[in-house]
């Protein structure tokens, strides 16, 4: 049994200042000469009330989305903390982090965290290059991150586990809204229970990949076979030993199981003797290739080129569509059972699998809050119409903020990736616009908050399928990211 610690953060200043009033940052006070006054702010009553003004608002992670809000309250002046259960900014990224981003910079730094930067000797990176996850890591999220104001208001090692309402579980109404959030944090093997008056929660989706069934069941069989099973892109530079020679096969046909591919025929050129098979369950493998040269970030196109150039070769084997069913180990190696061409089919013999069958959003942490979420994509129920990919290519989502990210419970978020739950189209730009709507509404700029400031390239073009989108599109099994 772990330790339960009560830590209660009640903010007493803002940035370092005595408040001079006790609603300090409040949104009724604030063109009034607070220490939060703020003279582009213009003051509107929320729609909604807003309590517990005293508190910060917490974000949980420390990726792009949740370090974007973090620098868009500092410019509001609203106080703030952040929970990041990695040891570092970008923890996420850092496990793809020897992939090349599709979108340039001028998509990927977020406008509020540009400005503060530039207080700085920051040098902004050249907005027409692409840079790797790393980069994005090294060159932006961690100025930002080292940024006093930030710095100071960062956790690392502190994992939430769970965030319920004071005196209140999910089924109590009375005053509910009026209640501070209570969010669990762990913490050198410590629990520690902090306040807030609203939470962000930008945690993502990475760590909790789909398995490699097509129904999206976890079966014991998979898990058994998990030292020869890796979910994401696995740096294969850095596990050569791994792959070489060795029979691989990657599931998934979106982006990330291109990237796979890609990397591992640059192994295949070393090494021969390697064998690669690719199973997706595109009526098509050219559905897979997406817009190739049509696509408006031409990095994503450049990859279906590449992929089609590869399979045209016959260096790769293809099965599609294929329908997993079940993985198991046999004699040393793995077996790949499913359903191809409507037949009941064995693929035998491998060795390794990597599987890029997408991710899914892990709500456990708010079990005891108010949810509404679309059944289908697990994403904000709001934003399904907009993201579903049974409906959309990638890309034509239209720009969305803090009314459409809105939970019955008040005062909650789910922003950046974790808010598209199952659907594969996110990018940051879109990350970075949520959140810019909502810390304007928590910082009581209604006006600001309902604006659309959103520039994102058009990027309609991720399916082949786009006359028909209702079949199978290049978004719709696995990540386009
Ligand atoms: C390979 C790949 C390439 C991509 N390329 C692009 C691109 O070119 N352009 C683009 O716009 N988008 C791209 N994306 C999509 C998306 O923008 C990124 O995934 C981005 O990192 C999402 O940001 P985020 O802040 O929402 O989540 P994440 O970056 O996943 O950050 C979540 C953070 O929360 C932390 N966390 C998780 N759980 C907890 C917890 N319980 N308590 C505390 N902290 C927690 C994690 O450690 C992590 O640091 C790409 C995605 C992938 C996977």
């Amino acid at each position: 049994m772990k330790e339960i610690k009560l830590f209660t953060i009640k903010e007493t200043s803002c940035y370092g200042e005595e408040p001079t009033t006790t609603s300090c940052c409040a949104p009724e006070t604030i063109n009034e000469s607070t220490c939060c006054s703020s003279p582009e702010v213009t003051v509107e009553k929320p729609e909604q009330k807003q309590f517990n003004l005293d508190l910060p608002v917490a974000i949980i992670g420390a990726g792009p989305v949740g370090l974007a809000a973090a620098a868009h309250l500092t410019i509001q002046k609203v106080p703030f903390i952040v929970f990041e259960s990695g040891e570092n900014v970008g923890h996420n990224i850092l496990k793809w982090q020897h992939v090349q981003l599709f979108s340039p910079w001028q998509y990927d730094i977020d406008k509020a965290a540009r400005q503060l930067l530039e207080e700085t000797d920051w040098e902004s990176p050249q907005d027409n290059i692409l840079p790797t996850g790393k980069e994005l890591v090294d060159q932006y999220l961690v100025p930002l991150s080292t940024l006093p104001v930030l710095k100071e208001a960062i956790r690392y090692n502190s994992k939430v586990i769970s965030i319920s309402r004071q005196q209140n579980d999910k089924m109590k109404s009375l005053h509910r809204e009026k209640q501070p959030f209570e969010i669990y944090v762990e913490r050198n093997h410590e629990i520690e229970i902090v306040e807030a008056r609203a939470i962000i929660d930008a945690t993502g989706t990475w760590g909790n990949p789909n398995p490699s069934t097509s129904n999206g069941v976890w079966l014991n069989s998979e898990k058994q076979c998990e030292n020869h099973i890796e979910y994401g892109i696995p740096d294969i530079t850095k596990s050569v030993k791994r792959y070489a020679d060795k029979t691989v096969a990657v599931v998934g046909g979106g982006h990330s199981a291109i990237n796979t591919l890609l990397e591992l025929a640059d192994l295949q050129k070393e090494f021969p003797e390697t064998k690669l098979i690719w199973i997706l369950r595109k009526k098509n493998v050219e559905d897979a290739y997406g817009g190739e040269e049509k696509d408006a970030l031409e990095a994503r196109g450049a990859l279906g080129s590449k992929i089609h150039s590869l399979v045209d070769s016959g260096k790769v084997q293809v099965y599609t569509p294929f329908y997993t069913m079940q993985v198991k180990s046999m004699n040393g190696q793995m077996e790949l059972a499913g359903r191809y061409e409507g037949e009941m089919t064995i693929i035998k013999e491998i060795d390794e699998l990597i599987v890029n069958a997408g991710n899914r959003p892990d709500f456990s942490i708010e079990q005891e809050l108010r949810l509404s979420i679309d059944p289908a994509t697990e994403s904000i129920a709001a934003l399904a119409p907009l993201i579903d990919p049974n409906e959309h290519s990638c890309g034509t989502v239209r720009a969305h903020g803090e009314e459409i990210l809105r939970q019955p419970e008040q005062g909650l978020y789910i922003v950046g990736m974790k808010s598209y739950g199952r659907a594969p189209t996110f990018l940051m730009a879109t990350g970075y616009e949520q959140v810019r709507s909502i810390t304007a509404y928590l910082a009581g700029d209604i006006e600001a908050s309902k604006r659309v400031e959103l520039d994102l390239p058009e990027t309609g073009v991720c399916s082949v399928n786009l006359q028909n989108p209702k079949e199978e599109s290049s978004c719709s099994t696995n990540s386009c990211s």
